[in-house]
């Protein structure tokens, strides 16, 4: 049955700008957005098909392209380390806790809700190891009808005991959760998630390439975050050119749909292989301040054509707002504006574009209010930000500077309006 809202309507077909309809209608049919007007009649709807959210805005909602929901009792610690030294002391003993159900269901819960809480109806999401505590954070995204690809993740070596596996029981998980929910357009899905490089050996990056193969499954990982990382990496896989030629060589660069965290230090023949492969950049601008990695050249990436989507990072990055990684991106790319004043800085409906349309396109049509686009969407009370008749684009901006989820009203994923998931 057709559906329409209304409201101040708000949306990035473009990066360079913002598409805005003062009292529009969004017309929906089956989850997916059937047309977009400010005339509701050339919408061939009548007012008792109609919404109403009054003087809300209406936007797209928000996608994270990473997030370790394992570390999320560790949101907002240890935040004085660099990226080594902090996952053997505080990621790693985190994550073991995954092996107990019960620990996993209370913390992932509460992810999935808090997730709820700030507009985000999709994520790329890294589980651990553990394939029991992995099955049950896909049942409670199910559960919650939101959307997520969901990774086990591979790791068998520079990682303590009681987080590593050999190989055959790496395939031995994934096949068991690609059998029961690897279907094409399922709202949650499985993604091949080898950690990174100095976590997996090069059999276990095999068999997670040859993986990702067989199934036609996407893959995540992190990729040039950081300068002793990349140092490491050059070390263990001599015959690589670059950090990302060393998942390249395994298939695990793009030979299926590929999102790389962070890429800081991505350049040269790494750019020119993500952009030849189609490699997403998963860009987490507070895990790479938080973790001392530095800062991603985002205006490069978008000029040589490569996709850009932005991730909170969970925990490296301490914000699991999407809203507030659109302001980061900005303010990083003003310290490459410092530096070289050609490279022009992010502005607002380009970092509300990679935030959206952009990260939305690695789960299909998403991220937008074009016809044909899965109905995903926010609605903002904005009311105690809007004290002085502020145009629509300044009430949206000073939302995505000032908001939080106290002014979400109502989201929803696929057309489905997404009730608060429970805790315990
Ligand atoms: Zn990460």
């Amino acid at each position: 049955m057709k559906k329409v809202y209304k409201a101040h309507v708000l949306y990035t077909k473009e990066r360079s700008r913002f598409e805005v309809l003062e009292n529009g209608y969004v017309a929906v049919e089956d989850g997916r957005v059937v047309g977009v007007s400010t005339d509701l009649s050339s919408l061939g709807c009548d007012e008792q098909m109609v919404t109403d959210f009054g003087d809300c805005l209406l936007i797209p909602a928000m996608n994270d392209m990473h997030v370790h929901a394992p570390q999320y009792r560790n949101q907002g610690i240890a935040m004085d380390l660099e990226l080594l030294p902090w996952l053997e002391n505080y990621t790693f003993p985190e994550e073991m806790k995954y092996a107990d159900m019960a620990y996993a269901e209370r913390m992932y819960r509460r992810f999935i809700r808090d997730l709820w809480r700030f507009g985000t109806m999709r994520a790329c999401v890294f589980a651990t190891i553990h394939t029991d505590s992995t099955r049950l954070l896909m049942q409670l995204f199910q559960e919650a009808g939101m959307g997520a690809m969901v990774g086990k993740v591979a790791m068998n070596r520079n990682c303590p005991p009681g987080l590593s596996e050999t190989v055959e029981e790496m395939l031995e998980g994934n096949e068991a959760l690609i059998a029961e929910y690897n279907q094409p357009d399922a709202l949650v899905r499985p993604i091949i998630t080898p950690r990174f490089v100095p976590s997996c050996t090069p059999e276990m990056l095999q068999a997670c390439g040859d993986l990702a193969a067989r199934y036609q499954i996407p893959v995540q990982s992190h990729l040039s975050e950081n300068l002793s990382e990349i140092a490491l990496v050059q070390t263990l896989e001599k015959d690589s050119t670059c950090y990302g030629d060393a998942y390249n060589r395994y298939g695990l660069f793009g030979q299926t749909p590929t999102i790389m965290a962070h890429c800081v230090w991505t350049a040269g023949e790494e750019l020119e292989l993500m952009k030849k492969n189609g490699v997403m950049v998963a860009h987490c601008p507070t895990s790479n301040f938080n973790i001392a990695s530095g800062l991603a050249p985002i205006r490069t990436f978008l000029e040589e054509g490569l996709k850009v989507g932005l991730g909170s990072d969970i925990s490296g990055g301490h914000d699991l707002s999407i809203f507030r990684m659109m302001v980061y991106a900005i303010q990083v790319s003003k310290m490459h504006y410092q530096k070289n004043q050609d490279r022009k800085f992010l502005t607002l409906s380009e970092v509300f574009w990679l935030a959206t349309k952009s990260s939305g396109s690695f789960f299909g049509k998403v991220g937008s209010f074009e016809p044909g686009y899965e109905f995903d969407a926010v609605v903002i009370d904005d009311h105690d930000l809007n004290h002085d008749n502020y145009s629509l684009l300044h009430r949206l901006e000073r939302y995505i500077y000032l908001g939080d989820d106290r002014q979400i009203k109502h989201r929803f994923c696929q057309g489905q309006e997404i009730k608060e998931p429970k805790i315990i």
